[in-house]
């Protein structure tokens, strides 16, 4: 067992229940659990340095890792960045998948989780496809990852359900639990009814969750309507899709009846405004589904479409974007939106991160505030700390990053793996990818 880790002297952002900022703070990590939360001389009197790993975090923010609530895997980033939605899917994004095997599937999640883990992000909820080399990559690097497949009907020539179950078996729980497999679906135009009734009925019957895209773009609201007769949401809810273990990404054009099905059902939704807003797909009702007391998180959603895993500029978007639309700077204050991209992520798989307190996993980052993005700052004031987080850092400030007690990043160096190897293997595999690749001539 790994010896514990005491990290001193911080400003811990708690995230916990009633907010608490301890601006001379200290944890304690044992294993894969924060054991100990509080000022640092009553942490330092209640345990034994000896034996221990000390970290000074004089000059630095602790808080709870990011978590990505909608991810994707991603081997092309830049690569027919002109494109609308669907053009971009049928000309780039499914012909790109189509052509992976487990080898550019490896690599490119190795650089993708990569990127997140310098950007202070310690969860990922990727849907891609190869779901044992992505096991595998998160392992290796350490990251937390729930995974699912791109499942749509097999004229598709994507995933089935049954390739997810395979998955299912052959990686659920590993890695000390920190990888799971969920039950994916692409989205609603690549899939029948009797598909989404099928895929609700898999995830009860292996006792997971499902992640799927929903309510993206008005092209697929009028594909559903044309299709189905009705509404994304209203789909989802008539084939049972919805519910407390249901990610659904995006929901940007719902009605007020599907933003009142999420709230019945306690779905989960994950708001992507950089991709929203890159993709052309419009400004998700945001201020709405939180009135309604439906449980959202943030999330990149891929580097195809956003083009940064930075989970901080994700951050500043879930505010501006609003507050221009709405003409309103009192939407999306700072400390709501962290909350968004920790508790709120959390809460949304049922994982006990997301905060700092004794008990939780130790899924902890340290941001270095010697810097001009922090600069100035007021000792003991939290309210200027989270703007600066939300509004003025990038992942850049990420000094160190701890998932399940493990330190995976420090003084930004990856201490898992050998990051110019897998940039290298990342940028060979997607040239061997587009070597493969086959462009539907219709598209
Ligand atoms: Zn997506």
């Amino acid at each position: 067992m790994s010896e514990p880790i005491i990290i001193k002297n911080g400003t811990v952002v708690t995230m916990n229940d009633p907010g608490d900022v301890l601006f001379d703070g200290a944890i304690v990590i044992e294993a894969d659990r924060v054991t100990d939360v509080g000022s640092t001389a009553d942490v330092l009197a209640r345990h034994r340095l000896d034996g221990a790993r000390v970290i000074d975090a004089t000059g630095k923010a602790v808080l709870p890792g990011l978590i990505d609530l909608h991810y994707h895997t991603a081997l092309g980033k830049g690569w027919s960045d002109h494109l609308p939605l669907w053009e971009y899917l049928d000309t780039c994004w499914y012909p790109i998948i189509r052509a992976l095997d487990y080898d550019a599937a490896y690599w490119a999640a190795l650089a993708s989780y990569t990127e997140s883990i310098k950007c202070g992000v310690t969860t990922v909820n990727d849907m891609y496809r190869q779901l044992t080399a992505l096991a595998d990559a998160a392992e290796e690097i350490g990251i937390r990852a729930v995974l699912s497949n791109d499942v749509a009907d097999p004229e598709h020539n994507l995933d089935t359900l049954d390739d997810n179950k395979e998955a299912f078996q052959a990686k659920h729980g590993t890695a000390n639990g920190r990888i799971e497999v969920y039950v994916g679906i692409e989205w609603l135009p690549l899939a029948s009814e009797e598909l989404l009734r099928d895929a609700r009925r898999l995830a009860d019957e292996l006792g997971t969750g499902i992640h799927i895209h929903l309510n993206e773009s008005l092209t697929e609201v009028e594909n559903s309507k044309q299709r189905f007769g009705r509404r994304p949401t209203e789909v989802a809810y008539d084939t049972g899709i919805l519910g407390r273990n249901c990610i659904a990404a995006h929901c940007v054009w719902l009605s007020d009846t599907e933003i009142a099905l999420m709230r019945e059902t306690g779905t989960q939704i994950s708001h992507n405004p950089t991709s929203n807003a890159k993709l052309g797909n419009g400004i998700a009702r945001l201020p709405e589904m939180l009135r309604a007391g439906i449980n959202v998180g943030i999330g990149h959603d891929a580097a195809e479409c956003n083009n940064s895993r930075d989970l901080f500029e994700v951050m500043k978007f879930a505010s501006l974007m609003h507050r221009a639309s709405r003409v309103d700077a009192s939407l999306q204050q700072a400390g709501d939106v962290l909350r968004m991209a920790t508790r709120n992520g959390a809460r949304a798989l049922g994982h006990q991160t997301g905060q700092l307190a004794p008990g939780s996993k130790a899924d902890v980052i340290l941001v270095d505030l010697q810097s001009p993005m922090f600069t100035p700052l007021m000792p003991g004031n939290a309210e200027h700390l989270f703007s600066h987080l939300v509004f003025a850092a990038n992942g850049s400030c990420v000094d160190t990053t701890i998932i399940d007690g493990k330190i995976v990043m420090e003084d930004r160096q990856l201490t898992t793996v050998d990051e110019q190897k897998v940039l290298r293997e990342a940028n060979a595999a997607f040239r061997r990818v587009l070597d493969r690749m086959v462009v539907p001539s219709s598209a």
